[in-house]
């Protein structure tokens, strides 16, 4: 048996039934990764020895709990103590952690393996994963093409089995849509649900860690593990957490799904749109009631997401000046210079646009125009999601408008570049849980390629959405696989 095949949950029962040992599996992932990882670059550091002895323990009885032994993967910008925490970004590429992030604590007394860090886009600024430092991830389905961003690596880890199962972060759509490029399950908790201590800051009040796995009921596993309230983040809340799994096979009754206009429109991609009807077939067809729902303000997410989250960039990278935080240039005349050198070298022109850019929107003569304006229109979406989630229980929408690009496409042009979120920021600027499932297969130049539908929850209702997504992916039929995966 190829051990990687199994998804978390397959593992746990594998190994639970002694069919196989912690070790085995954490060395059937390494050497996967070390084979595969050359082509797709999931990983920027692997923690072979660590994973080893963590997987060793678990074999000699230490089983502290539900992930006792599973070999997962987590995003470079979760700090921890061991090894180094860059965010994909030169200006943290010595930076080791001085405390371990809260969720992978979490993990580890679970009983988790962590196999590495996946690379991403520089401090999740984007959407295609070659804004890296370390070099572009590429997409398992295809290597010409990119698996999305920010979480680029952990999904095409997921992907090309190169963990069990992985935790990325999500602030306008980082872990939903690489999960639709790369064909995997990618769940952005409702802000507040897990604890951000730890998450290296993009933009604070739209940042939330989740799963990034290959199935619905793993995501569940996951959830259960990371969620709950955390005293060392004050944004936590302290909302009861459900147990995900239990009830996770029951179809939930007397469904209402809410489809909204403006998400499908003439601009989504024929395989997009027929993954989404397929959906409604589906729920129709377990007796859901299909409601149409109007969000009038959907169009004005993208502009307000890129004033907001640029605005808190702004100010959450103003840290990194090579004295407080990070690289530190060798080449200074005075303390100005030194700060100015220091950050010039050490970020990437991504990061530089959107600090530029968030400093523009706070600066004073433009602060009311743009930043606030913006807070004003965040309120009018999350107030759309309100009035709609009082006719419906969930929205189902498509994830993306389109499969995976080919890397680099929109390389010099940032605004087609943003224009990909245009499905999932709402969901981080209303606060509200989204869930990306793979929902087919497209054909785009002669490959498949997979594409994702969402389902947009009310907040703190992850078992509504993880219970649905299961049922769509009971009939879907997926685990889909990418043809890298045989390759090893
Ligand atoms: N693609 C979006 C951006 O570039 C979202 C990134 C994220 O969720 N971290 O900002």
């Amino acid at each position: 048996m190829n051990l990687t095949e199994l998804d978390l949950c397959g593992l746990k029962e594998a190994i639970d039934a002694g069919r196989c040992s912690a070790l085995e599996a954490t060395t059937a992932y390494l050497e996967r990764i070390e084979a595969l990882n050359p082509a797709i670059n999931a990983y920027h550091e692997v923690y072979a020895q660590r994973a080893l002895d963590q997987a060793r323990l678990a074999d000699e009885g230490h089983r502290p709990g539900p992930l006792s032994g599973l070999p997962i993967s987590i995003k470079d910008n979760l700090c921890t103590e061991y090894g180094r925490t860059t965010c994909s970004s030169r200006m943290l590429a010595e930076f080791e952690a001085p405390y371990t992030a809260t969720v992978v604590k979490r993990l580890e007394a679970a009983g988790a393996v962590i196999l590495g860090k996946t690379n991403m886009d520089e401090f999740a600024m984007g959407s295609s994963s070659e804004h890296c430092a370390w070099g572009p991830v590429r997409n398992p389905w295809d290597t010409e093409r990119g698996p999305g961003g920010s979480a680029g690596g952990a999904a095409a880890a997921a992907a090309a089995w190169l963990c069990a199962g992985g935790l990325g972060s999500d602030t306008g759509g980082s872990i939903r849509q690489p999960a639709a490029y790369c064909g995997v399950v990618g769940l952005k908790p409702t802000y507040g649900r897990v604890s951000r201590y730890g998450l290296v800051a993009f933009a604070s009040s739209l940042d939330q860690i989740g799963p990034v796995t290959r199935s619905v009921r793993d995501s569940a596993l996951l959830m259960n593990v990371i969620s709950g309230h955390d005293p060392l983040d004050s944004t936590s809340s302290s909302h009861p957490v459900d147990d995900f799994l239990a009830g996770l096979e029951e179809p939930p009754a007397r469904l209402r799904i809410g489809l909204a206009r403006q998400y499908l429109g003439e601009g989504n991609h024929a395989a997009v749109k027929a993954a989404v009807d397929q959906a409604v077939k589906i729920l129709s067809g377990a007796g859901a009631q299909i409601i149409e729902v109007d969000l009038p303000h959907t169009e004005y997410g993208i502009p307000t997401y890129y004033i907001v989250a640029t605005s808190e960039a702004s100010s959450n990278l103003a840290r990194y000046d090579g004295v407080h935080y990070g690289h530190r240039t060798r080449n200074a005349k005075d303390l100005v210079d030194l700060y100015a050198a220091s950050r010039a070298e050490g970020f990437g022109d991504e990061v530089k646009r959107r600090i530029m850019l968030g400093t523009y929107a706070l600066s004073s003569g433009y602060f009311d125009a743009y930043y606030v304006r913006a807070l004003k229109v965040r309120r009018l979406i999350r107030r759309d999601f309100d009035q709609a989630f009082e006719n419906c229980d969930v929205l189902l929408c498509p994830t993306t408008t389109d499969p995976a690009f080919v890397a680099g496409k929109n390389a010099d042009d940032p605004l087609s570049m943003y224009l990909n979120d245009v499905y999932t920021v709402n969901a981080n600027l209303a606060g509200i849980p989204g869930i990306s499932i793979p929902g087919g297969l497209a054909e785009v130049d002669g490959v498949a390629l997979p594409v994702g539908v969402q389902l947009l929850g009310p907040m703190f209702e992850e078992a509504r959405l993880l219970r649905i997504a299961r049922l769509l992916e009971r009939e879907i039929g997926l685990g889909l696989c990418p043809p890298v995966v045989s390759r090893v």
